[in-house]
């Protein structure tokens, strides 16, 4: 039995009610059709994260004629995609440099954009994830700072794959200090009101400890297609 293209599945308005309103629901759409990016834009869905640039031009292109969709950067970006990020998202999650924010930085000015950031941290060791290493953070926020064409206004975590649901819950506790600690110092810029945070597995433990965005793919859209290779 195939469902029509873009059906949504069963369990998909209850867990869009189940978000509190002041928690930014991401509709993750990664190797998932454009349509069913629109089945889920007429429930009224308005974020959507995809992890691919490339991808999400392509189905930006697409979906041209609804123009109040806000997009989402959350997969890792290579500095070299750094101008088309910035170019295409409105949001960019896995700032996980220095170096790249700079880039970014650079684009931003070029293009004339001000593009929302998240730096995506490393809270609990996890050698094969990207992200900014929680002791070093401290130590590069003053030249995150100066980054004048960027809204730094996040933090972005993923617990460690397989996490215990009280290793997730940690890392999420220790996102919110974190945030809290880097507001209580005087910043020209840099003001941490968002915490990206919470996937299918975790968001109601990430929405305890304080998240206000959470991206969620599996639970909205049922299990999805392998990632593509790239060539
Ligand atoms: C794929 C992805 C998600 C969504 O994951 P689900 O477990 O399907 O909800 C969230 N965040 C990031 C960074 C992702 O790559």
């Amino acid at each position: 039995m195939t469902a029509a293209p873009g059906a949504l599945p069963e369990q998909f308005d209850r867990i869009q009610q189940s978000i509190p309103p002041t928690v930014t629901l991401i509709a993750v759409t990664k190797f998932l059709p454009v349509e069913t990016i629109r089945s889920a834009y007429d429930r009224g869905i308005r974020h959507f994260g995809e992890s691919r640039v490339q991808e999400a031009i392509a189905k930006q292109a697409d979906l041209s004629d609804l123009p109040d969709i806000t997009w989402h950067l959350i997969g890792r970006l290579q500095t070299n995609k750094a101008r088309k990020a910035v170019e295409h998202f409105d949001w960019i999650h896995s700032v996980d440099s220095l170096n790249l924010a700079q880039r970014l930085d650079q684009a931003a000015q070029e293009l004339e954009k001000v593009p929302q950031c998240c730096l995506q941290v490393k809270l609990v060791p996890d050698p094969p994830k990207a992200g900014l290493d929680a002791a070093e953070l401290p130590g590069l926020l003053p030249q995150f700072d100066q980054l004048a064409h960027l809204k730094v206004r996040g933090l972005m975590t993923i617990p460690p794959q397989g996490s215990s649901e009280a290793t997730a819950r940690e890392v999420f506790a220790r996102a919110k200090s974190l945030a809290d600690t880097i507001n209580q110092t005087s910043f020209n810029r840099l003001h941490i009101d968002q915490l990206s945070m919470g996937m299918s597995g975790d968001y109601e433990a990430a929405i305890a400890c304080g998240a206000t965005m959470v991206r969620l793919g599996t639970i909205l859209f049922g299990s999805r297609p392998p990632s593509p290779q790239i060539s």
